[in-house]
């Protein structure tokens, strides 16, 4: 048996603990790891509280993210010892996921450990900072650049909010960040934001078109914050939408995208191709500084993770959190 927290439902709701776990109870997979970390993403809060159904079966280990080391493998790209990362691809959510000393899983979603990052460092940034990187791509591949005016990022002292304003910063970008923790104004202006936006500004309802604020924009929050961020788009500008923090509806009018050819980009990382993956997880080890990611990272052990995912739905979680597993 290994330690692992495990989500079991029955007739009464859901029930989560730490207990011990049946390497025999595993899923298929042709590569077993010793999991050395995890990390915490909105989504493995959903998972744990059940506020939203992301946990397909039943027992469920969560957790969509680790990094460790290969234990056994008969997948030809991977041997004993290799340090390896995996994010996404349904762990925590239809395959049993990384809260656990060990997982199995399929040898095609894993990635070789990026050169020039720790493992603790690989799940500071986790999916939530794969996902930032993710979008800044996509707002490149749209032929965006930091000539072309600021770029906003909402949610901006959550976990993929910190490393997108960190990355856009890195990038050249005059970074907008809003959130509604004024409070952490410092924190933000430390990891290379120029301006603090109070969240409440995008809490009602959009106007269809708005005074032209930003060019681009990385949006974690949804509904009407992301109705309002389009409003306020420039002419050619796009946002990259990953989240919904603030809700799943979006209510926009299609004022931005025909009157002025703003585009909205959709981001998913769950599912993103292996080549887009190592591309996105080498940039990050070459362009995210190691000391804005130590300040935005704090790390907890295993039995800290139920408390820690209730407190993320709540947004209290600032920058990201690591999960130490073997501590
Ligand atoms: P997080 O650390 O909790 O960050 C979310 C932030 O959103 C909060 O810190 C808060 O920022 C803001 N927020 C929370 N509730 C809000 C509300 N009701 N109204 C307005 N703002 C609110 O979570 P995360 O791990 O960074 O994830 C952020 C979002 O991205 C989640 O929805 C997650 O599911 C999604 N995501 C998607 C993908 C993908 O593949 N598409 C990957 C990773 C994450 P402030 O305190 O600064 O206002």
């Amino acid at each position: 048996t290994f330690k692992a927290i495990v989500i079991d439902k029955n007739e009464a709701g859901q029930r989560v603990e730490i207990r011990a776990f049946d390497e025999a109870d595993l899923m298929d997979g042709d590569v077993t790891v010793r999991v050395s970390h995890s990390t915490l993403n909105y989504k493995d809060g959903l998972a744990i509280t059940g506020k939203a159904p992301v946990v397909r079966r039943f027992p469920m280990i969560p957790g969509v993210d680790l990094v460790g080391t290969v234990e056994a493998s008969s997948n030809p790209e991977f041997k004993p010892g290799d340090a390896v990362v995996l994010n996404g691809w349904g762990l925590g959510e239809t395959h049993l996921g990384a809260y656990a000393e060990k997982v199995r899983v399929r040898g095609e979603w894993l990635i070789p450990l990026p050169q020039g990052l720790s493992p603790l460092q690989a799940m500071a940034v986790g999916t939530a900072g794969y996902t930032a990187m993710l979008c800044l791509m996509a707002l490149e591949r749209h032929g965006l650049s930091p000539d072309r005016g600021p770029a906003i990022v909402t949610g901006a002292v959550g976990g993929v909010g910190s490393v997108a304003v960190a990355l856009l910063a890195k990038a050249g970008w005059h970074v907008i960040a809003s959130t509604g923790r004024p409070e952490e104004a410092d924190y933000l202006r430390g990891l290379g934001a120029a301006e603090i936006l109070d969240r409440s500004e995008f809490a009602g309802p959009a106007r269809p078109l708005a005074k032209e604020r930003w060019a681009a924009g990385i949006d974690t929050v949804g509904s009407t914050t992301l109705a309002n961020v389009l409003s306020m788009t420039k002419y050619g500008g796009a946002i990259a939408a990953c989240g919904l923090a603030g809700g799943m509806d979006l209510p926009t009018t299609v004022a931005p995208f025909i009157l002025r050819n703003v585009a909205l980009l959709g981001v998913d990382s769950v599912m993103a191709p292996k080549a887009l993956r190592i591309e996105a997880w080498n940039r990050i080890a070459r362009e995210l500084d190691h000391d804005k990611l130590a300040v935005m990272t704090s790390t907890i052990p295993l039995d800290r993770v139920l408390e820690a995912g209730r407190q993320i739905v709540d947004g209290k979680v600032k920058g990201r959190v690591v999960v130490d597993i073997a501590r």
